[in-house]
């Protein structure tokens, strides 16, 4: 039989790269925490019309990498539905935004998530079908203040504080503003017009991008394209009064708070639903796939969608990403918080009677803090010791004599000594 493996382009995440993940998530948790951001949970796979209007069915996750399939009824009572596995998760929360008219509560909402993201692309490093985000959306009606450039502000103050607290070292913030959607027509138009002479020249991409969604070209990466791109419009002269002022607000309240960006006019990012603030932060460290996470504002998705008014912001953070730029850095710095946790003691039973006592004494250890690693008495003394040495600070041994006594034998590994030790005493000598 064909031995079975993980499905291209996804993985298995193992201990000890494990312990970095869940760092990383804990690094989040608490950052999101000082800047009082409530977790939200969506399901996994949603009615796929809420991507297709959401997303935009212009866009390449909608048009190419989402994963569909029909879910048959199971019942004369039920109709067949069309699901996705979601390939973003802001679809998603303003999906429930609006289902649990959190809207209504007059307050701005400030929610954020973990979880698995899916789309169809071609894998390659930092590119996978399967991949994690982080992500936080700060979105409400206008009254709650959830247009004002503060908000925008304060939100990328909160990824560099949370990069910097993760121990992330040169990254960029890339700034840029898409406008209003009808500054974003117009500069459509405009690039369209622009687009009509050179197109020809250009990869079949930007061909197809010049008629369908022209602001796509600017995503162009090919070479040979970049030069003509040079020459384009820009956005920022297509911007009415307002997104320029609100623009300008979000930079001067980045400068006053002394966080470091780039402008970038050529960031459009690769979602329709953004409007007015977009950003990437990149690292260098990450080769060709280098944005570490995006984000921007989405003043009308919630209509889009069906919902009431309510502009937000938010952003996704590339979990996988945030790893291998950790890993690559602590090839050079060795991160300690990233090491896999210290085994205090290793329980050795002598023979398999002394197996269930055993289990009783790790219960005990465990319970008052420690981390304990049980062995197994059909091991002769010298695997047992073996095991040890691999795994633990220490080796206690349980045998029919320290049973009856009380008295178990320890032995350090990195001194070399070993001792007696009454059990009553046991948790505080293995403690140390
Ligand atoms: P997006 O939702 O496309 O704005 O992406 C936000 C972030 O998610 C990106 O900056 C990446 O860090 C990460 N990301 C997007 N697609 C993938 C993928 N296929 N594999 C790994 N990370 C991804």
């Amino acid at each position: 039989m064909a031995t079975l493996k993980a499905v291209r382009g996804t993985r298995d995440l193992l201990p000890p790269e494990t312990v970095l993940w869940n760092h990383i998530e804990a690094t989040a948790r608490s950052v999101f925490a000082r800047y009082n951001f409530g977790e939200i949970r969506t399901p996994i796979f949603e009615d796929t019309s809420l991507f297709a209007r959401g997303v935009g069915e212009e866009t390449d996750i909608v048009s190419k990498e989402m994963y569909t399939w029909e879910d048959r009824a199971r019942a004369q009572s039920e109709k067949s539905q069309m699901l996705t596995l979601r390939p973003e998760n802001t679809a998603g929360v303003v999906r429930a935004y609006i289902e649990h008219k959190l809207g209504e509560t007059g307050q701005l909402q400030k929610l954020y998530y973990i979880g698995p993201q899916f789309r169809r692309e071609r894998p390659q490093k930092g590119r996978y079908r399967q991949f994690w985000q982080i992500g936080a959306e700060a979105i409400g009606p206008q009254s709650a203040g959830s247009e004002s450039p503060l908000r925008d502000a304060e939100v990328l103050e909160m990824l560099a504080t949370m990069l910097d607290e993760l121990g992330i070292t040169g990254w960029t913030l890339e700034l840029n503003s898409v406008g209003s959607a009808a500054d974003r027509a117009r500069y459509n138009e405009v690039l369209r017009a622009a687009l009509e002479p050179v197109a020809p020249k250009m990869c079949v991409d930007c061909q197809r991008r010049a008629v369908t969604n022209p602001l796509r070209v600017l995503d162009c990466k090919v070479p040979e394209d970049q030069p003509i791109i040079e020459t384009l419009p820009r956005i920022a002269d297509c911007l009415d009064e307002d997104s320029r002022a609100h623009f300008a607000a979000v930079r001067a309240a980045l400068d006053c708070a002394g966080v470091p960006y780039h402008l970038n006019p050529r960031l459009v990012r690769g979602l329709d639903y953004y409007t007015r603030t977009t950003f990437e932060f990149t690292h260098g460290g990450l080769g060709a796939q280098n944005a570490l996470l995006g984000g921007g504002r989405y003043d009308g998705l919630s209509e889009a969608i069906g919902g009431p008014k309510a502009p937000g912001i938010g952003f996704a953070i590339g979990l996988d990403r945030l790893v291998l730029t950790l890993q690559t850095q602590s090839a050079t710095t060795p991160d300690q918080k990233a090491a896999p946790p210290q085994v205090d003691a290793y329980i050795a039973p002598l023979g398999e009677n002394m197996n269930a006592p055993a289990l009783a004494l790790a219960r005990e250890l465990r319970r008052d803090g420690l981390t304990v690693e049980l062995g197994d008495g059909s091991f002769r003394l010298k695997k047992s010791f073996e095991a040890a040495d691999k795994t633990a600070r220490r080796i206690v041994i349980l045998g029919e004599d320290e049973l009856q006594s009380g008295i178990l034998t320890v032995k350090d590994f990195a001194s070399g000594v070993q001792v007696k030790v009454a059990r009553a005493e046991l948790v505080e000598m293995l403690g140390k």
